[in-house]
């Protein structure tokens, strides 16, 4: 065999295999990152600030933001774990019926499995999502790269057809929420992240709901010769550099654990009504910090491979 072929051949090989892959890339493991779903519990809704509410379950949440004239769902949890998110936003109150638009941050299995039961329960409700977020959702999953990489059989879900598209910049309006689209590729193709303002004891503040920030999967995708994803790693160093650029006083992610959520509900529990310890600009910056850290390393250390 030629030596050109030869290289070809063995990067073809280290592009597929999720064994390489898996090799290449073990000690990238976070454990904390990835989903447990035999540990996962119940948790009531957690009013995060103003009209914005944490509902889901103890790991992984969905974000509902709330309005005299409907609401707006971002994300669902899983297909198994959905209907503990409907039991969340019921339990505190609110009325499914009155959700007018269901979207999402991205399409990974344990933050939107549960959309196709959301869909049937809420058919007036509008679901829309980014261009590559849909062609996730019309395959079950299928074809985005995380799967087709570690042909993981639970990241598959019920497949299911999207309202309308959303561009970069696009805003909706329900009642007084005004909810803007932010397209920051990366962590998926599609990953949408979404900012909007909230008062609270007469000041505003800024959130920012972010759509996932790390290289995906188990043992992290690769950056470099992502046959999948060929541009993966130039849709990170734009998508970190425009994140930098919203304004941030509150940030929220689905997932419990990196935007200790615990932590800061304790946190205000002991500190009574003095502060609300999810207005944090200075944490929302070192989370960017960490997500582009991380990154980097991963990139650094492909390219020295
Ligand atoms: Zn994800």
């Amino acid at each position: 065999m030629q030596n050109k072929q030869r290289a070809a051949l063995l990067i073809l090989t280290l592009v597929l295999s999720p064994v390489a892959s898996a090799q290449l890339t073990q000690q990238r493991l976070d454990s904390t990152i990835r989903v447990d779903n035999t540990n996962q519990t119940r948790r009531e809704a957690v009013r995060i600030i103003d009209n914005i509410w944490w509902v889901g379950h103890s790991a992984v949440g969905a974000i509902l933001i709330t309005s005299s004239e409907g609401h707006i769902l971002i994300d669902t949890t899983s297909t198994e774990l959905a209907p503990w998110t409907v039991e969340s936003i019921v339990n505190a109150g609110f009325e499914l019926d009155d959700i007018r638009y269901l979207l999402n941050t991205h399409t990974h299995e344990e933050h939107m499995g549960g959309m196709p039961m959301f869909r049937k329960l809420l058919p007036h409700a509008i679901l829309l999502a980014s261009k590559e977020s849909a062609d996730v959702m019309a395959t079950g999953g299928k074809t985005d790269f995380r799967y087709i990489v570690e042909r993981d059989e639970t990241d598959l879900f019920e497949p299911f057809v999207v309202d309308g598209l959303i561009r970069h910049g696009d805003e909706i309006r329900v009642g007084d929420i005004s909810i803007v689209a932010h397209l920051t590729p990366g962590h998926t193709e599609g990953t949408t992240t979404w900012t909007t303002t909230v008062s609270e004891d007469g000041r505003d503040y800024d959130v920012v709901i972010f759509g996932g920030m790390s290289a995906s999967g188990a043992y992290r995708v690769p950056l470099i010769g992502n046959e999948f994803y060929p541009e993966i790693a130039e849709d990170f160093v734009r998508s970190f550099e425009y994140l930098r650029t919203l304004k941030c006083d509150v940030y929220l992610y689905p997932r419990a654990a990196t935007i200790e959520l615990d932590k800061k509900l304790k946190k205000r529990g002991e500190s009574g009504n003095r502060g609300n310890p999810f207005v944090d600009p200075e944490g929302c910056q070192h989370y960017i910090d960490f997500y582009e850290k991380r990154f980097l390393k991963q990139l650094n250390e492909e390219k020295a491979d």
